[in-house]
């Protein structure tokens, strides 16, 4: 029987190398979905013959169209798009890979429609952590994790009881600015930010990546996939991105999951989940190698990654409002507006000026992201 997918955010970093890795695998896609551009969408809807492309952006839907007449794609557009693949029967799994906030309500309404779920759309998790998993819960549906270090924790979770698990161990690249000072960092420009070491990602994910915000919006996203107490995640940085996580046993037995960093490899667990089948990447040598280094955070220095352990500890909206004043932090700074330094003063700022909010529905999840994103606006752009 043909096996399909359809992908959310299939232009981006991980968008196209799932395309590629499903094709490689045989499986078919169904729908694929993007924010704006409309011609490598148009491109990947032809070259995989695609049936159902959805543009968010209504204005581009005349143009995409143009680009697929006689080509059988049906084209369709917004939020309500997305929802329309995700709750589409022939629609087979769901990838959902775009970035940011706005993949949640898609993600929800897979998981209700009884979809198996590939998930790479990290903010999701920390936003509305709590619903997605006891929806996912209740409707018996798996989430499988395409974030490399919680592909990593899934694997090393195969096989053993999840009851005798101590902690997980959360590796971390430290991102091009490992052992700089905050003083160091003052005039860090956009161009430096987004050169990171090991991956190759697209521009919200790299940044975070230089903040540590991306470590630690992986805690939150951690704590909600695999149900772990903030005590029970342990953060290390690993300079290679060889081990990509590790998990401790009652035993003190600690499994880890290596490989070269690509992440073809998390793609391809997640979609073809349980199957091991050959992989169009890099097989790891170790004597290449040769050294693997350890070190703590630095979490004074990276103010992020403080804040969103707080955040997670505190509970409630905390999460989803240190995640929509990061949103709006690091688009600020790829918009030349503010230092990159005030990404980390913002949001740790924004975690100390909210009470204490419950998250209850998909709406509380939307005021608290919205609440947070208008407080950095009003309150730091100059
Ligand atoms: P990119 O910026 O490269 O791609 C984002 C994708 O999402 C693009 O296809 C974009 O479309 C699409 N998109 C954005 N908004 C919408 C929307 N409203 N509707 C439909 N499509 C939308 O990001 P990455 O691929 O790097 O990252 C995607 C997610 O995966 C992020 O959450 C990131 O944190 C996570 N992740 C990424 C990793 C990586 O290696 N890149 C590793 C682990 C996790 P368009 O091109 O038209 O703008
Ligand atoms: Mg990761």
């Amino acid at each position: 029987m043909t096996r399909y997918i359809s992908i959310l955010g299939s232009t981006g970093s991980i968008g196209t190398q799932s395309i590629e890795v499903a094709r490689k695998n045989g499986i078919k896609i169904y729908a694929l979905a993007a924010h704006s551009n409309y011609e490598l969408l148009a491109k990947q809807c032809i070259e995989n013959n695609v049936f159902v492309a959805c543009i968010y952006k209504e204005e581009l839907a005349d143009k995409l169209r143009e680009l697929l007449v006689g080509k059988g794609v049906r084209v369709i557009t917004g939020m309500s798009g997305l929802c329309e693949i995700v709750t589409d029967k022939n629609s087979g799994m769901i990838l959902n890979s775009v970035v940011g906030m706005v993949g949640l309500y898609p993600t929800l309404r897979a998981i209700s429609a009884g979809k198996d779920v590939a998930l790479a759309n990290k903010e999701t998790l920390v936003a509305g952590g709590e619903l997605v998993m006891k929806l996912a819960r209740e409707m018996n549906v798996n989430i499988y994790p395409v974030d490399s270090e919680h592909s990593a924790i899934f694997q090393c979770l195969q096989g053993n009881k999840r009851s005798q698990l101590k902690k997980i161990i959360l590796t971390a690249s430290g991102g091009p600015f490992f052992g700089k000072t905050e003083n160091e960092l003052e005039d860090v420009t956009i161009e430096q930010a987004l050169n990171h070491p090991n991956w190759s990602m697209g521009n919200k994910i790299t940044i975070d990546s230089a903040t540590l915000m991306n470590k630690g919006l992986e805690f939150i996203e951690a704590k909600w996939l695999f149900d772990l107490n903030p005590e029970e995640i342990e953060i290390i940085v690993h300079r290679q991105s060889v081990i990509h996580s590790a998990v401790e046993y009652a035993d003190n037995s600690v499994i880890a999951q290596l490989g070269c960093p690509d992440m073809k490899i998390p793609i391809q667990y997640a979609i073809m989940y349980p199957e091991r089948v050959e992989c169009d990447c890099k097989p790891l040598s170790l004597t290449e190698y040769g050294t693997l280094t350890f070190d703590n955070p630095d979490y004074k220095t990276f103010r992020c990654l403080s804040a969103c352990i707080e955040a997670i500890k505190r509970g409630g909206a905390y999460p989803c409002i240190v995640n929509g004043a990061n949103e709006e932090a690091v688009r600020l700074f790829l918009d030349g507006k503010i230092k990159f330094t005030d990404i980390g003063r913002i949001v740790e700022k924004t975690l100390d000026v909210f009470e204490y909010q419950e998250i209850k529905t998909y709406d509380d999840v939307v005021k608290w992201d919205q609440e947070a994103r208008d407080f950095v606006n009003k309150s730091f752009v100059r």
